[in-house]
């Protein structure tokens, strides 16, 4: 029997796997009934192998099956879920063959892979996307047809798999798609939360109601579970150091509960090769604690069942901010140990030594959340294989990188001192003694404040882990998202890490968009039309975007011209269609279309945007009809989510709800403003209202924004950018042409000393902005109404004004009026939508996830025959 110190215990699969081939084929009987000598196995195994459904008859027949077999109803009774459900295992199918294939090729190479580590993956729906890049769609619409159904209503019965909060989670979901349409060996691991991001109820007057997303209440056809991968984690207990005088360690008792995998397929797109998204499910190891049982507690028993549950039971619905909670410490580190122990398994099925672990491994960090890996690797390697401390180490450090995603101080992750040792015994010994303090000193002799400010251990009360100064570390290479952020990281939060490490530990990655999801799939007219434009079939140009660079020869052409502009008209008109549908609201279609959406968050300023629309009000009112009747009308639209405990950004959609209230019913107005906040927003909703946009928001306070990835998909989709000098907005810029962009607004170097003069010698908004001054007066005088309720807000930007509101109003309002002169002249804004279009080739994720493969992961493309 192994003793409950064996480390060998620990992290292992629960159950031994015993293998044996199948025997694939029927033998054929001679007159006598004996078998005949088989034909060439080869033949047989094809005869039996299924083969996908690629053709209209063959698609309706495992359609028909799925309904009688797997969903158990009859014919004659389906409703359109039902179609939905037995199209999506059809598909799931196909899906899996090609799946399979990519995993028996995979392991044949024997190469070295990446893994994504990412605790969030905003995947949104998955059946029109996976027809797309499975090239079946016009198949399966024309077999769906004649069973009586219709593919786009089938579409819509999906719901999103909302598994993330925003662009952090939709990043990792489109390098999934790029890394399986590149060919290249990367597996996503992440949680299969029970309750995705919440779903947002807008009440009558204004407020943010949350409730709970259930998205997997119905069968979801795009998982399979895997009962037979499973890992046992444990949480609490103590931590020993083995007496054997080596680093080694073992850590026991407290609480142990089950990770079992759900696998998602990843296809490519005009590929074979299919990835995968492992997610991990919590649950209890027995049913139940057996001995609180034994002892008569039966339900203390079911509580720690609960318990076990409830660590993947919900999506924290927090961006930028989430620390401090145990159950989230919980999650981090029972997704990480869980993964850690998959890919160790994988790779001790090589049967190389462990030192070679870096040349078939890389591990991307995405953010720090998952950066336990990095002692769990260490655990590993020193608890249950027993290596040197030095040994282990230095393939920790080879075998990880990472990647962050923000700069703002208040989100850098940091973890109670007290609350990791409890939950983490055996962690506190590995975090500690990484970074030796001696070898900083060595460098930097006497320098106290550096060594304090490089420490791992935040010195507070109580003590905090800094987990970006871990992840820094504790990785090979380190980057940003977009040039100026990964400048910033370098020079600001991780300034003292380039001193000791040298440029070179430092990185960037630009971040992209999948040009299937961003354009294929949400914008069919706009896909054909380039495609018969620029005369490349439609999957050679999806895979090396920069070929729209061949759409700049078709700007003097008149009638290209008139159907690019005929199919945003097209994407106006079907999204007034959704809104009038879904939300009863009447949309002019002949109106600009000016759109933001995004998370709500200060930093990103919807407020900016909703006092410019008030300005826009004020002087509507202020005119006489015959001035009016010379303006543009615009449409404004809104949509995005606000941390549930986040009052300030809650506040934001109490005020742009009240505003739209007001303004659309003003019969002196709302024929030139209208302005909408789209509850709920999503993936789903996104590839609604991208394609119909004129130009799109992204006016963060300079130096705040990392990247941003929905200001490319508007551009991809020929919406023009109305932007701070921020993010990736810069090199869009850059690409495009300054003069195809509208900027406003101060500088990142800017920033600080404005923020000084705001805290220190703070001059009244009037001073400042007389035009902001009017707004904020008529907003607090109850124009909107509610008098007063505003106030907490209004008051961040009369007091501190941390995002610089006040310094960058009135030149957002000049660059607003340079947009409606600008659109005026109709002819030349379709030239600029189009060239925008045409110089986005940068900004695909295939560009993006091949930096990373060959900069970072040192990982080679390999095709599934
Ligand atoms: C792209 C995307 C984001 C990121 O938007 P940003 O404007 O870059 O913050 C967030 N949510 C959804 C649903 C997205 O598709």
């Amino acid at each position: 029997m192994t003793s409950v110190l064996d480390p060998a215990t620990i992290g292992k699969p629960s159950r031994p796997r015993h293998v044996r081939t199948l025997t694939l084929y029927i033998p054929e009987q001679d007159e006598d009934g004996k078998d005949k000598w088989p034909r060439g196995e080869e033949e047989l195994w094809r005869a039996n192998l299924r083969k996908p459904d690629t053709d209209v008859p063959s698609i309706a027949r495992s359609f028909v099956n799925h309904v009688q077999t797997s969903l158990a109803r009859q014919p004659h009774n389906l409703s359109d879920l039902g179609a939905y459900l037995a199209t999506g295992l059809s598909v799931r199918d196909n899906l899996l063959l090609n799946w399979n294939e990519t995993q028996m090729h995979m392991n044949r190479v024997a190469g070295k892979r990446a893994y994504y580590l990412s605790l969030e993956f905003l995947m949104g729906r998955t059946l029109d996307n996976a027809l797309l890049n499975l090239g079946l769609k016009d198949q399966y619409r024309e077999s769906i047809d004649r069973l009586g159904f219709n593919l786009e209503d089938l579409i819509d019965q999906e719901r999103d798999a909302g598994l993330g909060n925003g662009g952090l989670g939709r990043l990792a979901a489109c390098y999934l798609d790029s890394s399986s349409t590149q060919e290249l060996p990367v597996w996503g691991y992440g949680l299969r939360y029970k309750y995705g991001i919440f779903q947002q109820l807008i009440s009558p007057d204004g407020q943010q109601l949350e409730a709970p997303d259930p998205w997997l209440e119905h069968l979801n056809p795009w998982e399979v579970s895997r009962a037979d991968v499973q890992y046992e984690i444990r949480f609490y207990g103590e931590a020993q150091k083995y007496v054997n005088g080596t680093a080694r360690g073992v850590w026991y008792g407290g609480q142990e509960v089950l990770a079992v995998a759900y696998d998602v397929t990843i296809p490519g797109y005009d590929t074979r090769n299919t990835n995968n998204l492992r997610l991990w499910a919590s649950k209890p190891k027995r049913g139940f604690d057996l001995q609180s049982f034994n002892a008569g507690n039966y339900e203390h028993a079911i509580e720690s069942s609960n318990s076990a549950a409830a660590i993947t039971s919900v999506l924290y619905p927090n961006d930028q901010t989430t620390f401090g909670k145990e159950l989230r410490l919980k999650q981090q580190y029972f997704w990480t140990a869980a993964s850690l122990a998959d890919i160790m398994r994988r790779f001790r099925n090589l049967g190389k030594p462990m030192i070679e672990l870096p040349d078939y491994i890389a591990i991307q960090l995405n953010d720090t959340h998952p950066t336990l890996a990095i002692p769990e690797l260490m655990r590993i390697l020193v608890d249950e294989e027993d290596l040197p401390w030095d040994v282990a180490w230095y393939i920790v450090t080879n075998t990880f990188f990472f990647t962050n995603h923000t700069v703002l101080p208040e989100a850098l992750e940091k973890w109670p001192v007290p609350l990791m040792e409890h939950l983490l015994p055996r962690y506190c010994a590995i975090i500690i003694t990484p970074l030796s303090i001696s070898s900083v000193e060595h460098k930097f002799p006497g320098d106290h404040d550096r060594l304090a400010r490089m420490s791992l251990i935040e010195e507070n009360h109580p003590k905090y882990v800094r987990m970006a100064h871990l992840a820094c570390i504790g990785s090979r290479k380190i980057n940003g998202v977009a040039e100026l952020h990964s400048e910033l990281v370098r020079t600001t939060i991780f300034k003292d890490f380039l001193d000791f490490f040298g440029v070179s530990k430092f990185g960037n990655v630009t971040n992209g968009i999948t040009p299937r999801r961003w354009l294929a799939q949400c914008n069919p007219d706009l896909t054909d039309l380039i495609t018969k434009t620029i005369n490349i079939p439609k999957n050679i140009w999806l895979k090396d975007l920069s070929q729209l660079e061949e759409l700049l020869k078709y700007v003097e052409d008149e009638d290209f011209l008139e159907e690019w502009a005929a199919v945003k008209q097209a994407n106006k008109e079907r999204l007034a269609h959704y809104m009038r549908v879904t939300l009863s609201l009447n949309v002019n279609t002949k109106a600009m279309f000016d759109v933001q959406i995004k998370r709500l968050h200060e930093y990103k300023r919807q407020t900016l945007n909703i006092l410019g629309v008030v300005h826009r009000y004020l002087t509507l009112k202020a005119m006489s009809p015959s001035e009016r009747k010379k303006l543009t009308p615009r449409n404004v639209f809104f949509a995005g989510k606000a941390a549930p405990g986040y009052e300030i950004a809650k506040l934001t959609i109490r005020l742009i709800v009240n505003v739209a209230r007001v303004v659309n019913a003003d019969p002196d107005t709302k024929d030139y403003l209208n302005v909408f906040f789209l509850p709920d927003y999503s993936v789903t909703m996104a590839e609604i209202l991208i394609p119909a946009s004129d130009i799109s928001q992204h006016i963060s306070t300079a130096g705040t924004e990392a990247s941003g990835t929905s200001n490319m998909k508007f551009c991809l989709n020929g919406g023009l950018l109305l932007g701070t000098v921020d993010g990736a907005n810069i090199e869009i810029a850059e690409e495009v042409g300054s003069e195809n962009v509208f900027f406003f607004g101060h500088l990142t170097p800017a920033v600080e000393e404005l923020r000084y003069q705001h805290k220190h010698h703070p001059v009244p908004v009037e001073e400042k902005s007389r035009n902001l001054a009017k707004v904020l007066d008529q907003i607090s005088s109850g124009l909107f109404g509610d008098e007063g309720v505003y106030e907490p807000l209004l008051n961040t930007i009369r007091q501190l004004d941390y995002y610089l509101i006040t310094d960058d109003f009135d030149s957002y309002i000049e660059a607003l009026q340079m947009i409606d002169d600008a659109y005026n002249d109709r002819t030349e804004w379709i030239k600029k939508s189009i060239r925008t279009t045409a110089k986005m080739g940068k900004f695909s994720s295939d560009r993006a996830i091949q930096d990373y493969a060959q900069e970072y992961w040192n990982i080679e493309s390999t095709k599934v025959e």
